[in-house]
């Protein structure tokens, strides 16, 4: 195996920054490097780190992590030296002269996964962690990178596991009287599980949505004040205001942090009928936008009610009316919706509309004590295990519904990377009290 390196912090100027060595060379070439034994385990010592020829590259804090007890398994060492380039060059010289190569995007987390000390979807919430830029977003990473999603697939996985065994031993001890009562029984079993992995599905995408930001498109007719209203809650010059109708063409997103939850904006094109073939792409995207997003603010001049704007209104739609410092009394309701009054040039009601949207986001967002699914290669197992226990329950020879059982327990564990149900499978089956 090859022993890797990384800058394990961020790159440029800093006061610190931590490399990351590891396999079977780390240990030699903390020795080389710092002209002395290794330190004891997990204990930092100040020392001089020195090139091949004996001069000083830094001065710095090292730590040794000797595997298993470390985070990829292997031998680990870590550096914290000063943060700046010329460091990192003659660092990684000397680590290239030792025979370390630099490590590929994700290998320390892929190598920890290879020895066991993840499983994938904690791995993934590592990621996640590093990426959250909201607080429900470092929630939702930080419970899954504690193994809150693991648990509840492998609780799945265990229970169809379970089921299998009482199906095998149908299937193995069926002239010893051993039938009928053990099938219900596995098929009460699955069907419990099946449920709860149904609903599991049937949560919108709320951890997928949570990763990503809910995204909420701004639809309304041109010079309604859209790029006015994103600019606004940007709170920054995000998207050209210009008095000239027609001049979004194209879709400009802002990220919000909207009370901790992750919000993507989107300012469409004006939705009108153009000749200009530009216009009228962008008025395309505008609509795709809307059906794709999560939410819509339907956005109105104060002056006029337009219907292109006024028909895409439903459930799942702010209804917004703009320019409230020109217009006396917007009316109260639009599309049998209630109305929030705004002005997007002077800031006037503005807060309600951001409790407004925060309310709907996080009613949205908001999930209960579960784990949820967080990513499309998550939900794509779980259905593809769901529809397996489809399979199950209609298949008429049990050796056939044996087999869609595997492959269901085989589905949930590409979610975790545990994939051997013949090695569960033989503890569970071995607890049975069938008498042999
Ligand atoms: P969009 O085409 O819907 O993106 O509209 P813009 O944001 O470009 O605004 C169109 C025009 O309306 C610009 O001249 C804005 O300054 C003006 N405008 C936008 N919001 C308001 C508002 O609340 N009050 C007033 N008086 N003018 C506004």
């Amino acid at each position: 195996m090859d022993t890797i390196y990384a800058l394990a912090s961020g790159a440029g100027r800093a006061g610190i920054a931590v490399y990351r060595l590891s396999g079977p060379l780390a240990g030699a070439a903390l020795v080389a490097l710092s002209g002395r034994a290794l330190p004891p385990p997990r204990q930092a010592i100040r020392v001089t780190l020195r090139d091949g020829h004996g001069l000083p590259i830094d001065d710095g804090l090292v730590l040794w992590f000797p595997g298993p007890a470390s985070f990829t398994g292997d031998d680990v060492v870590e550096l914290h030296l000063h943060g700046g380039r010329a460091v990192a060059a003659a660092l990684g010289q000397a680590l290239l002269g030792l025979g370390l190569r630099p490590a590929e995007p994700g290998e320390f987390s892929k190598r920890a996964v290879l020895a066991g000390k993840l499983d994938f979807t904690r791995a993934e919430a590592m990621a996640d962690l590093i990426e959250a830029e909201t607080a429900a977003q470092r929630r939702q990473a930080l419970r899954q990178m504690g193994g809150a999603l693991e648990a509840l697939v492998e609780g799945w996985r265990a229970g169809l596991v379970r089921a299998l065994a009482l199906v095998e031993a149908v299937i193995d001890f069926s002239d010893e009287g051993v039938g009928e009562v053990e099938l219900e029984r596995a098929a009460s079993q699955i069907e419990s599980v099946r449920g709860e992995m149904a609903a599991a599905l049937a949560d919108r995408h709320r951890g997928e949505r949570l990763r990503d930001g809910l995204h909420v498109a701004i639809l309304g007719a041109p010079n309604a004040g859209k790029s006015s209203l994103l600019n606004r809650l940007a709170g920054r010059e995000a998207a050209i205001v210009s008095a000239t109708a027609g001049t979004t063409r194209d879709v400009i997103e802002i990220h919000l942090d909207l009370g901790g939850w992750p919000v993507v904006v989107a300012d469409t094109a004006g939705l009108r009928d153009s000749a200009c073939a530009i216009e009228a792409e962008g008025v395309r995207r505008a609509l795709a936008r809307a059906e794709a997003a999560d939410l819509k603010l339907a956005l109105f001049d104060g002056a006029t009610i337009d219907d292109a704007t006024s028909g895409l209104i439903d459930a799942d739609t702010i209804v917004v009316v703009n320019k409230a410092d020109l217009v006396a009394e917007p009316p109260a309701t639009i599309a049998g919706r209630p109305v929030l009054a705004i002005s997007a040039l002077t800031g006037q009601g503005l807060d309600l509309l951001l409790a407004s949207l925060e309310r709907e986001v996080s009613a949205r967002l908001e999930g209960g004590g579960g784990a949820p699914l967080t990513r499309q290669r998550h939900r794509a197992a779980v259905a593809e295990c769901v529809a397996a226990l489809g399979r199950f329950g209609q298949a008429i020879e049990v050796e056939l519904a044996a087999e869609d059982l595997r492959l269901a327990a085989r589905a949930l564990g590409r979610i975790t990377g545990r994939i051997d149900v013949e090695e569960l499978l033989d503890v569970v089956f071995r607890d049975f009290c069938i008498g042999k």
